[in-house]
């Protein structure tokens, strides 16, 4: 059955032109757009989306970094998407990330990393809800 995954084009790689090229990498692996919107979020909302990572050392720099410029929100559908995609999108870190990975191919760095992807089921039905209100997931 299809499973559902939550997914963002990171600013860094919206300015430099990728979001075609990753949306073209993302179909081409079989995953379905079930939704997509661009938005430029606010500090405030990136805090509230990464509010599992809040004691991190990094945190407040990723907050500024996600509101820096519009980004797009993707709900993501496939058999296995969650898995599958993070497969697709390569190490956090661009320097670990396997040949032929999203990351690896358009990621700037640790931080500026082009792509996000949920890491379990209950994460992408908190992430897809706190973007998406069920009226535009049809
Ligand atoms: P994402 O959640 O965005 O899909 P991820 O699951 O690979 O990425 P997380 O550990 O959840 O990585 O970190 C969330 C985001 O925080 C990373 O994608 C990256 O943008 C940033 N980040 C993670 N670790 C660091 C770090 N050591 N220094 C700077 N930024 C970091
Ligand atoms: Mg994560």
């Amino acid at each position: 059955m299809a499973q559902r995954t939550f997914s963002i084009i990171k600013p860094d790689a919206v300015r430099k032109g990728y979001t075609g090229a990753i949306l073209a990498e993302i179909e081409k692996a079989g995953f379905k757009l079930a939704a997509i919107k661009k938005q430029a979020i606010s500090n405030d909302q990136a805090k509230g989306f990464y509010h599992v990572h809040a004691e991190r050392p990094f945190f407040k720099d990723l907050c500024t970094f996600m509101s820096t410029g519009p980004l797009f929100l993707m709900v993501l559908e496939k058999e296995n998407a969650i898995a599958d995609l993070r497969k697709l999108m390569g190490a956090t870190n661009p320097a670990n990330a396997e040949e032929g990975t999203i990351r690896k191919k358009f990621a700037g760095s640790i931080q500026e990393n082009a792509i996000h992807g949920s890491d379990a089921e209950d994460t992408a039905a908190f992430e897809i809800g706190y973007w998406f209100a069920g009226y535009e997931l049809i």
